[in-house]
């Protein structure tokens, strides 16, 4: 039987959603932020499975991913697996946020 997503246990150093660890916040020393392309994305969901921080989250059809910034570390992985390229990682710097 299918597990719902929101079943599967999380990996990487946050372990779930709903348990965000604030002692594990590592989005404040991230150098690259990973944007998503949605017209390039095809909704696979390969991405999420990667993150290895669970920071990719499933949104709609509109808006299939969005990234958890508190805690993406802009490794890249997520952008590495993409098999369309949809995911880039661009410098912290060209951001006013
Ligand atoms: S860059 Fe991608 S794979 Fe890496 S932590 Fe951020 S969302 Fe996850
Ligand atoms: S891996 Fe790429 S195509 Fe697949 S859901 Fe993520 S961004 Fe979209």
């Amino acid at each position: 039987m299918a597990v719902p997503y929101e079943k599967i246990p999380f990996a990487g150093t946050v372990s779930s959603p709903q348990k965000e660890n604030e002692g594990m916040i590592t989005g404040h020393w991230r150098t690259r932020r990973p944007i998503l392309d949605t017209d390039k994305c095809i909704q696979c969901q390969t991405c999420w499975i990667f993150c290895p921080d669970s920071c990719v989250k499933l949104m709609t059809k509109d808006n299939p991913i969005s990234f958890n910034l508190k805690y993406c570390k802009g490794c890249g992985i997520c952008a590495e697996e993409c098999p369309v390229g949809a995911i880039s990682l661009v410098p912290e710097l060209d951001f006013e946020d």
